[in-house]
């Protein structure tokens, strides 16, 4: 058995990856993959400004950087915000078991729809993701519209 881990820790690094992407002139969302036993196995953030790539999410990245896993059952997606419906259905398609989200007030994304598949989504409603997200959504409400595909 599993000691439940300390999700707030695991968040730190997914706002770490933030952060750099904010530094890069980004969208400040970052995301971080870990084995249920606490190994990091990825982490990332989006990178759609500096790659001009609207594929490279947080998400994305972070499963990306972890390259072939056996199995996603016993993973945890962290991520600053809640995933958008291409990260869920990301999540949904590699039976990834467990997803906690920095905070879900900015964008609610497919949450419930996670949850419904079984998903365990844990919301830490934290502060300092809900600050950094809407400041930056309010200085650059273009870009952030472009990236959850609303014009
Ligand atoms: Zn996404």
């Amino acid at each position: 058995m599993i000691a439940t881990p300390d999700y707030r820790a695991l968040l730190a690094t997914a706002v770490a990856e933030a952060r750099q992407g904010l530094a890069e002139g980004g969208i400040p969302i970052g995301a971080a993959l870990y084995h249920a036993d606490g190994r990091l196995l990825g982490c990332g953030h989006n990178r759609r400004v500096q790659e001009n790539d609207p594929s490279i999410h947080g998400e994305t990245d972070a499963f990306r950087k972890a390259g072939r896993q056996r199995s996603y059952r016993d993973t945890i997606m962290v991520t600053t915000l809640a995933p958008c419906w291409y990260c869920s259905g990301l999540v949904r398609q590699f039976n990834i078991g467990t997803v906690v989200v920095g905070e879900s007030e900015t964008f609610r994304g497919g949450i419930d729809w996670l949850r419904e598949a079984g998903v365990t989504v844990i919301d830490l409603a934290d502060r300092e993701c809900i600050e950094m997200m809407q400041g930056y959504i309010a200085a650059n409400p273009d870009v952030w519209n472009e990236d959850i595909g609303e014009g």
